[in-house]
């Protein structure tokens, strides 16, 4: 038999699942596209509860299990993980998700910020192994962080994160208000619905015919067209995935002063698209940052398991909780 940590990330339209073992192997993953159906709290625990019980019954039989790890998209507190901040869920704000949880799979589970997850997968596993001070940006529908040391774990000291990463300001003359209900912050002007919303006014004002294409095609365009389009030469999506990358590379000058990082991994859906991002990205920062703090880098680079880290993260803490343990100073 070989043993298999079981992750669950618990997300705002869907639930992915991995079976991986310690040293971060994934013998079976699944996605499930569930979790809007819930019209209340317990609706969607019990939709969760269900999807992990049916991969249960659809692991091969040469597994077995050995614990179980979940994240979710916001702040999880206390020792009944009371969920808070779920701009994705909001009819689990405030709702403790633990017991029903430990109810169906037993005590020995734990739970963590969906970036803290995803960081943990490539500082484990992935793309920063090996390094001592990996951050984390998992660039999406929202935009976090996540800073581990190899000394110390994971470091957190706000609700189990370092701080509400994706607000801070990189445009100060921005009126575009953000979810947050700030002005100028990053989640607000590069993450996957400020490409779309640039995607909209480029194709709506005659910037790119290829764009208004798409939205006349499928009646809306995502970030993923964007980048596609971007690939094909389209000059207006590209010059978007630019200005995204112009202010992603603001906000890592940032994070470099403050954590030190040796290396920057980037992940979530919109770290997908590529050089035609990474490169603006990277070469901000080098423009940006003090020479003395670029020495100590070594790269900004993509994740190495995409879209599957935030799952393969929670089956990690199944074999290494210390790591997410060690050097919190707040739960
Ligand atoms: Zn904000």
């Amino acid at each position: 038999m070989i043993g298999v940590g079981i992750g669950v990330d618990i997300g705002g339209s869907q639930i992915k699942l991995a079976a991986v073992d310690r040293k971060g192997q994934v013998y079976y993953r699944e996605s499930i596209s569930t979790l809007a159906r819930g019209s209340n709290p317990e609706g969607i625990i019990a939709t969760i509860v269900t999807s992990t019980q049916r991969f249960l019954s659809n692991l091969p039989a040469s597994l077995s299990v050995d614990g179980f790890g979940f994240c979710v998209p916001c702040y999880a507190q206390g020792e009944d993980w009371v969920l808070g901040n779920v701009t994705n869920l909001p009819l689990l704000e405030g709702y403790p998700i633990r017991p029903a949880l430990a109810e169906a799979f037993g005590s020995q589970i734990s739970c963590t910020y969906d970036t803290n997850a995803a960081g943990l997968a490539e500082f484990s596993w992935g793309s920063g192994m090996g390094f001592d001070r990996v951050l984390f940006m998992g660039i999406g529908t929202g935009i976090s962080a996540s800073f581990f040391i190899q000394s110390a774990g994971m470091v957190s000291f706000t609700f189990n994160t370092i701080g509400d990463t994706g607000h801070i300001i990189v445009d100060p003359d921005s009126n575009v208000e953000c979810l947050c209900g700030g002005h100028g912050c990053l989640e607000a002007v590069a993450a996957a619905p400020a490409i779309r919303r640039h995607a909209m006014e480029a194709a709506n004002n005659g910037g790119s015919a290829y764009l208004r294409s798409i939205i006349e095609r499928n009646g809306d365009i995502s970030a993923r067209d964007v980048s596609e389009a971007a690939r094909s030469g389209d000059q207006a999506a590209i010059a978007i995935l630019k200005q995204t990358g112009r202010y992603l590379g603001i906000a890592l000058t940032s994070y470099l002063h403050i954590f030190l990082p040796n290396l920057i991994v980037l992940g979530g859906g919109v770290s997908q698209a590529g050089d035609l991002l990474l490169d603006p990205v990277k070469h901000t920062v080098e423009t940006m940052a003090s020479p003395w703090f670029m020495k100590q880098l070594s790269g900004i680079v993509p994740s190495r398991f995409g879209q599957d880290a935030g799952a393969m993260g929670c089956a990690c803490m199944v074999y290494y909780p210390e790591v997410i343990n060690k050097s919190s100073l707040h739960q």
